[in-house]
């Protein structure tokens, strides 16, 4: 007959620092692939690009007005002939010689002679003749060739995340195609015999299938490719199998099926396959049981099965991995900050707590509210939560106003 199992001495519980190191020490480089400029969006650059021209390509006018020379404004008001008139993307026919003007508008080349713009509000905005009411320094209102881009500049460097800045940039340097990280795919599989599919009968005793989804989510948010492999029956074989079939992806998350019951059996099944298991408890709350495995140079990760401590281990080391993953240089690990508590919270004070809050600026300030139930199996403690504020083991109340480390996991 089956029992509780009894603990590993040998794997000591870690703490959530130390089990990050160890996570991201087995992590490798995926490949790179080359994608058209509208799909870079969201993935991370693996390429170090480089002007191949100077932008602006030459000086000229950020604001509309006149084109002058400064010696001629200098004793302003003066009034000066306008010789031509210059749009956006045409060049200049003539010079702009002493007592002489030509009328440009943003964007457009600056013209020989001249050496700065008197913009329209500071003259008369005249025709033939304009004048100009005040004196203009040299340089003023022109933007200068390769102020923001000189050829031969490394523009971006490989390992940042592309967004809109950086597709502008792309585009700006005419690069069509980007190399970029290969995303990886995560195998999910959730184990349990009480788990049901969301579409199926809930009968007594059964739980829906809630972890799948929210891993999936999590995965595309950390810019992998989720693969749903469905749900495991408790037994060793359907375990060991379940893995087995797992083993064509980058990375494998599991839910349930780790912690010390007598139907627990991933530790089990990885070792029956020949898994290395660097650790399987961190001390934290929620989620102490998870499980770092190393398969067939496959990282498997065994998250515990409760909503919440499925969602915060992912958070804590799965999504840095992916992000490693795909050399991502910076930002693996979600960043910690200070937040002013909106409210006060407890703890048993037995493990590091992350707290579920929300955290949102309130007249210039961090504030974190927490969520109302704190449990882990209350899935509602996410909603719109994007931050985790951290009670250290031994502190069991943080009063409302206090300042508190909160590591963020989506935007304020
Ligand atoms: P376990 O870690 O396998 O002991 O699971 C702990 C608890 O987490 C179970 O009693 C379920 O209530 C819940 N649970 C496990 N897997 C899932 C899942 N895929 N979706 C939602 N809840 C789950
Ligand atoms: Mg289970």
């Amino acid at each position: 007959m089956t029992t509780f199992q009894s603990p590993r001495p040998n794997l000591r519980m870690l703490p959530v620092e130390e089990a990050q190191e160890r996570v991201l020490a087995e992590v490798a480089e995926l490949g790179t692939e080359e994608v058209p400029l509208l799909e870079t969006h969201g993935r991370v650059l693996r390429e170090d690009v480089l002007a191949p021209f100077d932008t602006p390509a030459a000086d000229n006018t950020a604001m509309d007005g006149y084109a002058v020379r400064a010696d001629d404004v200098a004793d302003a008001p003066v009034e000066l002939r306008v010789i031509e008139d210059l749009p956006a993307g045409k060049v200049a026919t003539r010079r702009v010689e002493p007592g002489t003007a030509i009328r440009i508008m943003t964007g457009a080349l600056m013209p020989e002679g001249a050496d700065c713009v008197a913009n329209v509000e500071i003259t008369d905005a005249g025709a033939e003749i304009v004048k100009v009411l005040e004196p203009v320094k040299r340089g003023a209102n022109v933007r200068s060739r390769a102020e923001d881009m000189a050829a031969g500049d490394v523009v971006l460097t490989a390992g940042i995340p592309i967004r809109a800045g950086e597709i502008g940039v792309l585009a700006g340097v005419q690069k069509s195609v980007v190399r970029v990280a290969r995303m990886p795919t995560v195998a999910i599989l959730s184990t349990g015999d009480e788990i049901v599919e969301i579409d199926r009968p809930r009968v007594p005793g059964k739980v829906v299938n809630s972890n799948a989804y929210s891993l999936s989510s999590l995965v595309r948010e950390a810019g992998g490719i989720p693969r749903m492999l469905g749900i495991v029956a408790d037994t060793r074989d359907a375990t060991v199998a379940a893995i087995e079939s797992a083993l064509d992806c980058d990375f494998i998350v599991s839910s349930g099926g780790v912690s010390v019951g007598a139907y627990d059996f991933v530790k089990e099944a990885l070792d029956l396959l020949g898994a290395e298991t660097k650790f399987w408890q961190v001390a934290m709350k929620p989620g102490k049981p998870v499980v770092l495995s190393k398969l067939r140079g496959r990282v498997y990760f065994g998250l515990p099965g409760n909503p919440v401590s499925c969602m915060v281990s992912f958070l804590l080391f799965v999504a840095p991995s992916l992000r490693k993953a795909m050399a991502q240089t910076r930002n693996i690990l979600p960043p910690v900050v200070k937040t002013r508590l909106a409210a006060a919270m407890r703890s048993k004070g037995d493990r590091r707590t992350y707290h579920r809050v929300r955290v949102v600026a309130e007249s210039g300030l961090l504030v974190a509210h927490p969520r109302q139930a704190q449990g882990s199996g209350v899935s509602t403690s996410m909603v719109e939560a994007n931050g985790l504020a951290i009670l250290e083991a031994g502190v069991t109340s943080v009063d409302a106003g206090t300042l508190i480390d909160t590591v963020l996991f989506g935007p304020v």
